[in-house]
């Protein structure tokens, strides 16, 4: 169980929970309006706003999802990527074992895992942790990627 990738999901997940929580405010307004006018009157007519309430609320939850299937890649590997590298300043060590798990899990002897890891680690930690823990390839060079760095807003 690598627990670092479910921390890197629930962190892709957060502009994602936005979008839903944005569609779950329009569901909640236009239900509690239709709830609203049901009670406020006698007429069986709100019943028939309250289901088209529903439909409304069924027509957000699709943008919603249509909004984050349209959401490129990129962006999320991107993001990913700067998490890592603010994990790999203030938590060397918790990286430097979880890449060397990565290894053992792969089918290293725990010693050698941790002998790569090291080497990878001096060698150019942020790579490492892309392609082995992220599994993202195309970044080999230092140039191109420094330059994605920089133009990610903090
Ligand atoms: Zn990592």
């Amino acid at each position: 169980m690598n627990t670092q990738t479910e921390i890197h999901f629930i962190n892709r997940s957060g502009w994602l929970r936005a979008a839903v929580l944005g569609a779950n405010d329009g569901i909640l307004s236009t239900t509690s309006l239709a709830i609203g006018i049901a009670a406020a009157s006698d007429s069986r007519n709100p019943i028939v706003l309250a289901a088209l309430a529903g439909v409304v609320a069924g027509a957000l939850s699709m943008a919603a999802g249509e909004y984050v299937s349209v959401s490129s890649q990129s962006d999320i590997e991107i993001s990913d990527l700067e998490r890592e590298k603010k994990e790999l300043l203030e938590m060397p060590e918790d990286e430097l074992a979880e890449l060397t798990e990565i290894y053992i899990q792969r089918g290293l002897t725990a010693e050698l895992a941790k002998e790569v890891a090291l080497q990878l680690t001096a060698h150019n930690a942020l790579e490492a942790h892309a392609r082995d823990e992220l599994g993202i390839n195309e970044i080999t060079q230092a140039k191109p990627f420094q330059a994605a760095m920089a133009s990610v807003p903090a």
